[in-house]
């Protein structure tokens, strides 16, 4: 059905070239590149070896506009997976309208040189896209991602009205290091030490850093301290859906994990500005990111679950109703199919299904669209299909 270009070989980039090759019905030639070839190549042995499928590997810096457009005409794929990092997006985005391929990304743009990450960027290549008859989706990982599919799926068949939204994030599960981030260390620590933010009666409210904090209840799991922090689906959701009077993102997170982060910021190790060490410039972030433990290898000895749903309160038919939709992943399951953690394989089995919406497509208009923005039926059933399945809950007193 379509040709696929995979970007970054990282946890979540393994995950998709995992994914697509189990789908060789609708992604029939797929490439993966990256800065380092080596991993690509190490990612393809293991696919070849557990599904029998050949991918092809490139070296790409994709931060070089000029770099992309050859490797793009080269391959000519139909579609790319952009499964690098934020500081990315915009760059294979201008590949993309320079040669006319489809678009899709887990993670919205972030300027290298601030913390802050905005759809303002992407959004502007609104027209761009609409004239060159392109589509690019935005934010297809889990969340942002499914969490945006469940809500436009609640307002699909649940609710007539969305009113109070609550994204809850637990990761539950124990990989035995005494301090290692799930998915990238730098754009981890950025997004957790950061100022809280939520949305509530049509503005935005700023709290200090993990300020509003509780134990929340999850599925199978158990109560969990979890903390409000700002995260990127909030603001494509409270636009899309202008009903919502208050929308707040929870993560859980554990004392250790606090512990370790107040010390990195305390000592400086969480700047992201240069310094100068030994006659050179280093970023203390980009160093730390050396010595921590690499996210894609904590797979082997990780136990337990990440459980991460949309709790919401709404009208239907005039009366109030809760509604409540999750998704539980096991590290050891998602090990065992695809050599790395629950983290990466939340986020990687949806980038597949987006990509797959769009191939068959169900996902496929000129423009640049937040994925809660696309029909959301054919995506929910592929999540049961692919490995994260969803459970509904309705009539609860949900506890945010
Ligand atoms: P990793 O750091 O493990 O992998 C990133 C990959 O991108 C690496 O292979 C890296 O290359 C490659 N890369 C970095 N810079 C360049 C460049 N200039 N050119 C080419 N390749 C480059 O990150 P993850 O796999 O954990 O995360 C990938 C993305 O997924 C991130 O954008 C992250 O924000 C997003 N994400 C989204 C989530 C969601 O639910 N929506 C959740 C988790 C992550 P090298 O190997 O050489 O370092």
């Amino acid at each position: 059905m379509g040709k696929v270009l995979i970007i970054g070989a990282g946890g979540v980039g393994t995950v998709v070239a995992h994914k697509v090759a189990q789908n060789t019905n609708v992604f029939t030639e797929i490439m993966l590149a990256s800065r380092t070839k080596s991993k690509c190549d190490a990612i393809a042995a293991d696919v070849k070896r557990r599904w029998g499928v050949a991918i092809q590997t490139a070296k790409v810096d994709a931060d070089s506009v000029a770099e992309l457009v050859e490797l793009f005409y080269n391959y000519r794929p139909e579609l790319v997976i952009n499964v690098a990092l934020p500081y990315q997006d915009l760059a294979i985005m201008d590949a993309c309208l320079k040669c006319g391929v489809h678009y899709l990304d887990t993670a919205n743009y972030e300027p290298k040189d601030e913390a802050k990450f905005e759809y303002k960027w992407q959004w502007a290549y609104k027209e761009k896209f609409e004239k060159a008859g392109l589509t690019a989706i935005l934010g297809c990982g889990f969340d942002p991602g499914v969490t945006s599919i469940f809500t436009a799926h609640a307002a699909k068949h649940h609710l007539d009205e969305i009113h109070y939204l609550d994204i809850v994030d637990c990761n539950a599960g124990d990989h035995g290091k005494a301090f290692a981030t799930n998915f990238n260390p730098e754009i981890n620590i950025r997004e957790v030490t950061q100022k809280g933010k939520y949305w509530e009666n049509g503005r935005w409210v700023e709290t200090e850093p993990h300020e509003i904090h509780k134990p929340l209840n999850y599925p199978e799991i158990g109560p969990k301290e979890s903390y409000v922090i700002y995260h990127e689906e909030l603001e494509s959701l409270v636009k899309n859906f202008p009903t919502i009077k208050r929308a707040r993102f929870w993560m859980t997170f554990g004392q250790e994990y606090l512990t370790h982060l107040r010390v990195i910021q305390n000592i400086g190790m969480a700047r992201i500005d240069e310094v100068e060490f030994n006659g050179q410039k280093i970023v203390p972030i980009q160093f730390l990111k050396a010595v921590l433990p690499d996210p894609g290898e904590l797979g082997e000895h990780y136990t337990g679950m990440t459980s991460i749903g949309c709790r919401i309160r709404g009208m239907k038919d005039g009366k109030e109703r809760t509604y409540y939709v999750y998704n539980n992943c096991s590290h050891e399951a998602a090990y065992k199919e695809t050599g790395t953690q629950g983290v990466s394989y939340t986020t990687g089995v949806p980038a597949m299904i987006g990509a797959m919406m769009f191939l068959k497509g169900e996902w496929r208009k000129p423009g640049v669209f937040n994925v809660e923005e696309f029909n959301p039926e054919p995506f929910m059933e592929q999540l049961n299909k692919q490995g994260l399945p969803w459970h509904e809950l309705s009539g609860l007193d949900l506890e945010v």
